[in-house]
């Protein structure tokens, strides 16, 4: 079956929505987009496909609250705003998703986790449990207890691949300001063209990821590269696009050519 065309039978979906795709640059929630991506996946549950959502947000919400005049960059500012951001970001959920009678959880994980066998299971058994009753589980690292360079994913795009992974899911969506990857940085060559499916990754896909400066960073083209390695190696989708549009979510399931699709094949 043509790549795409598979994406239209997935029953387990997990996306992940990156801070810059729900809020504005001030750390002020952008309500539609809310509002829209809980639309969008309320109507996912509808028809019976399990959801997961891998929201960030917790931080930059946090120091706005906080009146803070810009993001924290220490780590203790970071737990500190996220504590506060958390509760806040929840709530906002709980507000979108309940006008459309959609109930939601919250789930937070550490690396750690995901290491010890038990801990594993344990959280694997809850998010099939919430399959079971409907509900769609949001997950965000625990930031305040992932204190350090051993024990945090520090993106959720590495976060939002092991939880793809514990659930068994078909397909990882990651939205962001990154609609897809490029075969040179666009911002610097106009022949740049966007790649619509990666069947297998090379050595020269991880050098096309690092080898543009814009696409580096935190959460950047690499750490995505990195997360389709990893669901590809276990037969999982992974797509990145644009998250400025949440109901791109469908053109996506409906087998269309947007974004970059990374093909899952256990086999290679
Ligand atoms: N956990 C962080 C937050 O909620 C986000 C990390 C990331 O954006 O990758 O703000």
């Amino acid at each position: 079956m043509e790549y795409r065309q598979r994406l239209k039978y997935h029953k387990r979906i997990i996306i992940k929505v990156g801070t810059t795709s729900l809020t504005y640059p001030n750390g002020k929630f952008n309500l539609q987009k809310m509002e829209r991506f809980a639309r969008v996946l309320t109507d996912l549950r509808n028809r019976d496909i399990d959801v997961v959502l891998v929201s960030s947000g917790a931080i930059a919400v946090g120091a706005e609250k906080l009146g803070l005049s810009e993001r924290p960059r220490d780590v203790i500012g970071k737990q500190a705003s996220s504590a506060v951001g958390q509760a806040i970001l929840m709530q906002m959920y709980e507000r979108f998703f309940g006008e459309y009678n959609q109930k939601i959880a919250q789930i937070l994980l550490t690396k750690p986790v995901f290491d010890a066998e038990h801990k594993k299971r344990n959280a694997s058994n809850t998010f099939n449990k919430l399959f079971d009753l409907k509900v769609i589980p949001i997950v965000n690292e625990n930031d305040t207890v992932a204190t350090d360079e051993f024990n945090e994913f520090s993106d959720n795009d590495t976060l939002s691949a092991y939880v793809a992974a514990i659930v068994n899911g078909d397909l990882l969506i990651i939205l962001s300001d990154i609609d897809g990857m490029y075969t040179s940085d666009p911002n610097k060559d106009d022949n740049a063209k966007m790649i619509n499916v990666v069947p297998k990754i090379t050595d020269e896909i991880y050098s096309l990821a690092g080898g543009s400066a814009s696409m580096l960073g935190t959460g950047g083209m690499i750490t995505k590269v990195q997360a389709a390695d990893f669901l590809g190696k276990r037969g999982i989708d992974m797509v990145i696009a644009s998250g400025e549009s949440p109901e791109i979510i469908h053109e996506i399931l409906e087998g269309n050519n947007v974004g970059t699709l990374f093909v899952g094949n256990k086999n290679d």
